[in-house]
């Protein structure tokens, strides 16, 4: 276990998966392996698909694995047929709320701005937005990585620090996420200190901030140890419960 000035979470992304029956059987392993040790140290959180929200609750109420959702509109009420309000999330007591996974950049088109839009109105109601940012492949070999992240984060700082210190941050280089490639230690490394640079320059440099792509039980702890990693968002194995559970309890 290193030691690190912020507290280490470890967020589940399921995606479009699972069933009420596989549901049941890993929402109760998560919540029967909630009191250990491991999890005491590490916050567990998932964000689950919106019909299955009030499933994690009810399965999660009381425990200290906390549960979220995998996108929120950025407007509050009114005529966007298909979306899910922030306001909605809170009626199932969601804590977090991704926003900007690099899946709905890439297949819905949202762009930098309307991020921050979904990250503000989760704030306003009282949701932690978890604000995922991360270069393509192409863009990584164009050497625009770090460009990229501060284009990304630019609309999102500019909500300001009282607004930024109550967001989580999730670096996912999109090449990483579901490739079984991960970035390395010391890649991640290098855009978690420049993200980390950015939060302190707005006096925000408490924020945690994630690395997600690829990260698995025996990636986990290389990940970990780097300074400005301060925990993961996991997909495909946050599926397997015993899988997840070894991540958080690295
Ligand atoms: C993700 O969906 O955010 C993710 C990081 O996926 P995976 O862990 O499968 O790469």
């Amino acid at each position: 276990m290193t030691e690190h000035a912020r507290a280490r979470l470890v967020l589940g992304n399921w995606k479009m998966h699972g069933n009420l029956a596989e549901n049941a059987g890993l929402l109760d392993a998560l919540r029967s392996a909630a009191g250990s040790a491991a999890a005491s140290y590490c916050q567990i959180g998932v964000c689950v698909p919106f019909p299955y929200l009030a499933q994690a609750a009810a399965a999660l109420q009381g425990s200290s694995v906390s549960w979220g959702a995998q996108d929120v509109s950025a407007h509050d009420k009114g005529a966007y047929t298909g979306e899910v309000s922030a306001t909605m999330l809170k009626d199932f007591s969601c804590r977090w709320a991704l926003a900007g996974h690099s899946e709905r950049r890439a297949y819905h088109g949202e762009s930098d701005q309307v991020v921050a839009d979904k990250a503000r109105a989760a704030l306003q109601a009282g949701l932690t937005p978890v604000v995922c940012v991360g270069e393509t492949l192409d863009e990584r070999e164009a050497g625009q990585t770090l460009a990229v992240i501060r284009r990304q984060l630019a609309p999102v700082l500019a909500l300001g620090v009282d607004a930024v210190a109550r967001m989580v941050l999730a670096y996912e280089p999109v090449w990483a996420i579901g490739t079984g490639r991960s970035a390395s230690p010391e890649q991640a490394q290098e855009v978690h200190g420049a993200i980390r640079a950015e939060l302190a320059a707005l006096g925000a440099a408490q924020v945690q901030v994630l690395y997600g792509g690829s990260v698995k039980a025996a990636n986990a702890a290389s990940l970990f140890a780097m300074p400005d990693i301060d925990g993961a968002l996991v997909g495909g194995a946050a599926l397997v419960a015993d899988e997840f559970l070894r991540i958080a309890a690295v």
